[in-house]
């Protein structure tokens, strides 16, 4: 039934606001690289759409997460609680400043990092005191990292009661979910510090990039202090301290302000993709099962991700899509499982186990045509009936 057709991609740009405008006028007047008036309307242009009161563009949402690391005075041989099902980057920032990652498990119907496991992990395993001690390792916990993934927020609301209780700072992978919300606002807007990305699969893309966002006028500042390196006195080239070269060049700034200008559209558009899928995969009774909200929150799908029955893998699937011309992918290896970690603490995270073995991400990007979507489920549809 299904036709050969064209290659539909997973998740692609759309290009098409003032991106050649401004980035022109980057050309035309010579700011290209990182200074230029592109790169504080940016910054500006996002902390709105957020509602954040500050923030910092970045080179890459990656070095975000290394600096919200750094200026959260997380040190060496210190722990930060994070998803074993995430992306790697936000566990390799929590090694570049030394400290190490304690993987916790996910939810099993939002996919995202569990409070209640967070908080056996706090109280079976920690020794609690003036700090909090990791009682198999002697290290002292300090930051509990939650990475919203697919647009989903985690229970934001449980990790900062938990956060408060036990003295643990919280830093918001948010890279995956903006436009989304936790308890009425928007995720960034009311954080000390959360971070995001726009490299060429996320929600907006500037090519690579990425920005911290901020509530703390003393944290943002050091944050744009080391991202740039931490110059204190410009002309005499004095630096007070080892800064990083974390600037997002003005030619990219461009892109992000056209970008940020079709965000209302891109939300919109990925809304309606999920609505469509959510509603095809019930109509026709597929035997997928769709993604759960965490309480309080409203999402905006970024992957639009299911999962197979259980016990079932995902990969004869992504295979049988890949033959028929339609790009689709499982989640992370769940970070707990991968070499670059395993000098990290071990523990079992079952649930990030079973959705690395079931779920798939289906096209969605803002740009998909109804007619290719309909491509996609069709597809799905045979696979089930052959
Ligand atoms: C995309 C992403 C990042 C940051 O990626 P960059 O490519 O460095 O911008 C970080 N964490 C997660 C969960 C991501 O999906």
């Amino acid at each position: 039934m299904s036709s050969e057709g064209h290659f539909i991609p997973l998740s692609v740009p759309t290009l098409q606001g003032n991106e050649w405008h401004y980035v022109k006028q980057c050309l035309d007047t010579g700011w290209v690289s990182t200074a230029g008036s592109m790169v504080g309307e940016f910054e500006e242009k996002f902390r709105d759409y957020v509602g954040a009161q500050f923030s910092v563009c970045t080179s890459s949402g990656t070095s975000a997460l290394h600096l919200a690391l750094l200026v959260s005075a997380i040190g060496r041989n210190e722990e930060v609680l994070v998803p074993s099902m995430t992306f790697i980057a936000p566990v390799n920032a929590i090694r570049y400043v030394g400290a190490y990652p304690v993987f916790i498990d996910s939810d099993p119907f939002t996919f995202q990092m569990d409070p209640l496991e967070v908080e056996s992990f706090l109280l079976n395993e920690c020794s609690v005191g003036d700090q909090v001690i990791n009682k198999s390792t002697g290290r002292a916990v300090a930051a509990i990292l939650p990475v919203h993934i697919l647009g989903y927020p985690a229970d934001l609301v449980a990790l900062q009661k938990i956060a408060t209780k036990y003295k643990l700072k919280l830093i918001e992978d948010a890279t995956e979910s903006l436009g989304s919300s936790s308890g009425g606002s928007m995720i960034g807007s009311k954080s000390p510090l959360a971070c995001f990305s726009f490299n060429g699969n996320k929600l907006m893309t500037t090519g690579a990039g990425g920005m911290i966002t901020s509530n703390s006028p003393e944290l943002a500042r050091m944050a744009k202090h080391l991202s740039t390196q931490a110059k204190s006195e410009p002309a005499e080239y004095v630096h007070d301290e080892v800064g990083y070269n974390y600037r997002l060049p003005n030619l990219l700034a461009a892109l992000g302000c056209a970008q940020v200008e079709q965000l209302t559209g891109f939300i919109k558009r990925k809304l309606e993709i999920a609505q469509m899928y959510d509603s095809e995969i019930q109509s026709r009774r597929l035997p997928l099962t769709l993604m759960r909200p965490s309480p309080s929150s409203e999402v905006v799908p970024w992957l639009y991700t299911v999962l197979l029955p259980p016990e079932k893998s995902s990969r004869e699937l992504i295979g049988y899509l890949r033959k028929n011309q339609i790009e689709s992918r499982p989640l992370w290896q769940p970070n707990h499982r991968s070499v670059a970690h395993a000098d990290s603490p071990k523990r079992s995270c079952p649930v990030a186990d079973d959705l690395y073995l079931r779920a798939i991400s289906l096209p969605c990007s803002s740009n998909l045509t109804e007619l290719d979507q309909i491509r996609v489920i069709n597809t799905v549809t045979d696979y089930f009936r052959d």
